[in-house]
């Protein structure tokens, strides 16, 4: 225990910050607010915070600090615990959205920046904290956006209060400037050169090249680690299936490569497995997502593979919603992913695109969170706020007139705003559940519709991800398995009913192992749940059961997705009402087999996904009455006439 407390200490003052540590803290006295630079590994996210405490400001509150990512501030904060010497929810903990792990003795607190962004919802002031630490602000993701400008007139009003704002080097001018020139304190940085290599021509296949580009490393060149960059869960899981079946077809006498992915929904001690050190001669490849770009570190990357691609929210205002797609990075990102390969030692990156493509195909700078996403939650916490006047609040890149309209419109459709704009009661009690605004919606509506029990349950398995999983040796059975599951009614019947069955089962992961559904994940759901039904009896909503008569259930439904409809137009062609346009249903859909519907028969939809075609995921199957029912101002003000189809 001693041995690994000197550990630690050791590996603190190897960190780059070490040096600056008297220096950032006498800066931090002298300025309100203060713009940190340095480069990812250089100590930021884990020191800052810990020297902060060190002088004493956790007297006076406690010191927060934001991450755009769930996944870091989770794994910061563990370490950050295990180097203070504490247990994580002790002295040093964290706060996610359904996850509260701090306590009385929490002195250090991560968190994600939507939870800080909750938080100022009840407390504008943030009178718990001496000094908020905005970290990442790089990523300019809707919520830090946000926070910037309410921190804005927060430090303004409460002189004690501190501000750090980090970023990884781009964009700290304009954070500077946002500020009226607040200084700027660099780490400087301690990273040795990086050849970039392009790919000579463009690539029909991302994923095959880089795939490629990982063995021929592997294969030919000196030791040191590889970090490859992708997309998502699903591309990452399939990119390390191909270089284990790909290890394994050259034999045994290649030396070993151990396969790490990395995405934000793996399991918290999977994650953990890329810091982990490595039996002598093998090789490590971690597989990851844009979450390795800056906000977690990983040590003894000598290469970096990087596909070019990244997947982003983007946000469509005439058909009012997000899609993921998959789209080019910025050159400012392909640095950062460069960079990656130069912390331990001078390194390789291969870049899986031409240099043509570089030049002319990408960004310089990513487009800020703000101005491709929706803002209905966002617009609902300000509303709720207080904050009326959107257009003139001090963003500092403001979202479209576009944008701040549509989400205005579509809270009045909720009746969050009334005829005048203003700020309703159902809008407020709506803002107190930390999810999606329809999804609220939903539960407000369900007290009177008599389901509520029922609508608390989808709402809580639609919070999730990954409910089922499937064992790539067991797929038939799996896919038998699944569709026992399946509901004729569609989707959100068929997650009421899986979490019906496994109350009724006991709660019981052997239950879960059975049917190939993720035991942990329903845990999960248990405790959104409850968290959620907590504030339903703070509101004094009733906990109804629709005692099997789910049509009610899909009356209440239609109240919050009326705006994602769809009419099936021929055998598996749906039209979405919304902008007129096909969309087809996702495979993983109760309702694939749309045979038994007959034609002209209408569905409601969780979102949409963009692959080969549009398909529309979660779906149900409604009648068209209930919606003009449950959304009469929208289908008053919104929809085109109907229009003869099939003449
Ligand atoms: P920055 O925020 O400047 O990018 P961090 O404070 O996150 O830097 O990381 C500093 C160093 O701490 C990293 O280089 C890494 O060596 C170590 N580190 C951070 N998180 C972990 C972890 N979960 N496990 C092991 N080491 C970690
Ligand atoms: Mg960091």
């Amino acid at each position: 225990d001693e041995r690994t407390k000197i550990s630690f200490i050791e590996q603190r003052k190897s960190l780059p910050i070490y040096q600056f540590k008297d220096q950032l803290i006498q800066k931090v006295a002298d300025s309100q607010i203060l713009i940190v630079v340095g480069e990812t590994g250089s100590g930021k996210t884990t020191q800052i915070t810990q020297y902060l405490a060190e002088s004493g400001y956790t007297e006076r509150g406690m010191i927060g600090c934001t991450q755009p990512r769930r996944v870091a501030a989770v794994s910061v904060a563990k370490r950050v615990a295990e180097e203070f010497g504490c247990g994580v929810g002790d002295e040093v903990g964290y706060t996610i959205r359904f996850e509260d792990i701090t306590s009385s003795k929490t002195v250090i607190k991560y968190m994600t920046d939507g939870t800080l962004l909750r938080e100022c919802l009840l407390d504008f002031d943030l009178k718990n904290y001496s000094v908020i630490m905005l970290d990442e602000a790089h990523e300019r993701t809707i919520h830090t956006d946000v926070l910037l400008g309410l921190l804005k007139t927060a430090t303004s009003r409460r002189p004690d209060l501190k501000l750090i704002v980090t970023s990884a080097t781009l964009d700290s001018e304009k954070f500077s400037q946002y500020f009226s020139s607040a200084p700027i304190f660099t780490i400087p940085g301690r990273t040795f050169p990086v050849d970039i290599l392009y790919a000579e021509e463009p690539q029909r296949d991302y994923l095959d090249a880089s795939i490629l580009t990982v063995i021929n490393i592997h294969l030919n060149e000196p030791p040191g680690d590889i970090l490859l960059f992708l997309t998502g869960k699903e591309e990452i899981e399939t990119a390390c299936d191909l270089l284990s079946d790909e290890m394994k077809s050259h034999g045994p006498d290649i030396p070993n490569l151990i396969i790490l992915p990395i995405y934000s929904t793996l399991p918290f001690e999977l994650q953990n497995r890329i810091f982990e050190p490595i039996p002598k001669g093998s090789r490590k490849v971690v597989v990851a997502t844009n979450i390795a770009e800056t906000s977690l570190t990983i040590d003894e990357i000598y290469y970096v593979v990087d596909s070019g691609f990244v997947k982003q929210k983007v946000y469509n205002p005439n058909k009012g919603m997000n899609s993921l797609i998959v789209t080019p990075i910025s050159q400012a990102q392909a640095k950062q992913r460069t960079g990656r390969a130069g912390r331990t030692g001078p390194g390789v990156c291969y870049r899986v695109y031409t240099q043509w493509s570089y030049n002319n195909e990408m960004f310089p700078m990513s487009v800020p969170e703000i101005q491709r996403t929706n803002m209905l939650e966002t617009v609902l916490q300000l509303k709720s706020m207080g904050i009326d006047d959107l257009y003139y609040f001090d963003f500092m890149d403001k979202p479209s007139d576009d944008t701040l309209n549509d989400a205005l419109e579509m809270l009045y459709f909720l009746d969050a705003l009334d005829d005048e704009g203003n700020f309703t009661e159902t809008g407020r009690q709506m803002a107190e559940f930390p999810i999606d605004p329809r999804l609220s919606k939903i539960l407000l509506e369900s007290v009177a519709l008599e389901c509520s029990e029922e609508a608390l349950t989808v709402v809580s398995m639609l919070s999730v991800q990954d409910i089922f999983y499937r064992p790539k040796n067991k797929q038939a059975l799996f896919d038998w398995k699944k569709a026992n599951f399946d509901h004729i009614e569609g989707d959100h019947i068929t997650l009421l009913a899986i979490y019906d069955k496994w109350c009724s089962n006991n709660c019981s992961a052997d239950w879960c192992y059975e049917n190939f559904i993720n035991y942990r994940t329903l845990k999960q759901v248990q405790n959104i749940r409850k968290q959620l039904l907590g504030i339903m009896e703070r509101q004094k909503l009733k906990l109804i059961s629709c005692k099997g008569h789910i049509p009610l259930l899909q009356m209440a439904l239609c109240t919050g997705y009326f705006r994602n409809v769809a009419q099936l137009y021929t055998n598996k062609h749906y039209t979405r009402l919304v902008d007129d346009t096909s969309a087809y249903i996702h495979p993983s859909s109760a309702l694939r087999a749309e045979s038994y519907y007959p034609e002209a028969s209408w569905i409601i939809y969780h979102e949409t996904v963009y692959t080969n075609k549009e398909y529309m995921r979660m779906t149900t199957a409604v009648d068209p009455i209930w919606l003009l029912e449950f959304a009469p101002k929208y289908f008053r003000f919104y929809v085109k006439p109907y229009r003869k189809r099939n003449k």
